[in-house]
């Protein structure tokens, strides 16, 4: 294989004296779906925001094969990596099209509205409603707002933090069929879900956390077959 696009290697974020993660290593490679699948505070959420820069960590991080460790943010969103949170962070008294554009605000005007029509193209809900205020759109429109931004800045890989959360199963499906055009689009997608099942038929590989550690890891396909995993993880869905 070639090189991956994200790497992380022997990562641990600390809360004050809790360590959260502990000596995580993972990668995606250009094209991939990978998933992070683990119960409740098992530290997803904390590795996707030390990957992004938002909290500190200890260890190796490297997008494209550069260093990023100490890159601030904005700069980690300028070499192709993009985080949908699972707060989804909009601004709920703007409008669908103001909260596209702060996708985008190191582009021109014009750069930023031919990246909106691209957004446009692949939500087309969100076109109808360009005008409506984020805090009046519908849980699945606001998922589909906060992945429109993620997607103004143009990533190589975009990280989504339980993007099925609190949604209607018919809109969750929504959600995956676009994470997967999202793929053949040549984004690869980091996808961390308490959904495993869902998460481990979109993913080419998977990662299982467990008190802040990547215990297990192989194609998804293989971990969806494992019965220690089936038991664990995917017994409620
Ligand atoms: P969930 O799916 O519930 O969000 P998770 O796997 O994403 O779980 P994290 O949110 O990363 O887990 O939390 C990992 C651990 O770190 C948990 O024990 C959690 O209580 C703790 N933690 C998370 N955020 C903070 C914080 N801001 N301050 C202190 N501890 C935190």
């Amino acid at each position: 294989m070639s090189k991956p696009l994200l790497s992380v290697s022997n990562l641990s974020v600390s809360y004050g004296k809790v360590e959260a993660v502990r000596g995580v290593s993972l990668e995606v490679f250009a094209g991939e779906i990978v998933t992070v699948i683990g119960a409740n505070g098992a530290g997803k959420s904390t590795l996707l925001n030390a990957a992004m820069g938002i909290l500190p960590a200890v260890g190796e991080q490297a997008f494209d094969g550069a260093p990023i460790g100490r890159l601030e943010v904005e700069d980690r969103v300028a070499a192709g990596l993009s985080l949908v949170s699972e707060r989804r962070e909009l601004f709920s008294s703007m409008n669908v099209e103001d909260n596209l554009r702060l996708g985008a605000v190191r582009f021109s005007e014009r750069e930023a509205q031919s990246r909106m029509a691209g957004v446009f193209d692949r939500f087309p809900r969100l076109k109808e409603r360009r005008r409506q205020e984020a805090g009046t759109m519908s849980g699945g429109e606001r998922q589909m707002l906060a992945m429109g931004r993620a997607l103004m800045a143009g990533p190589k890989v975009l990280m989504l933090d339980e993007p099925s959360l609190g949604l209607a199963p018919r809109i969750v499906a929504d959600i995956f069929t676009i994470i997967e055009d999202l793929r053949k689009d040549g984004v690869a997608i980091l996808l961390v879900e308490q959904n495993a099942r869902a998460a481990l038929n979109a993913a080419d590989r998977a990662y299982v956390m467990e008190l802040g550690e990547i215990t297990m890891n192989g194609r998804a396909a293989d971990l969806a077959n494992n019965p220690q995993i089936e038991q664990s993880y995917l017994g409620l869905h």
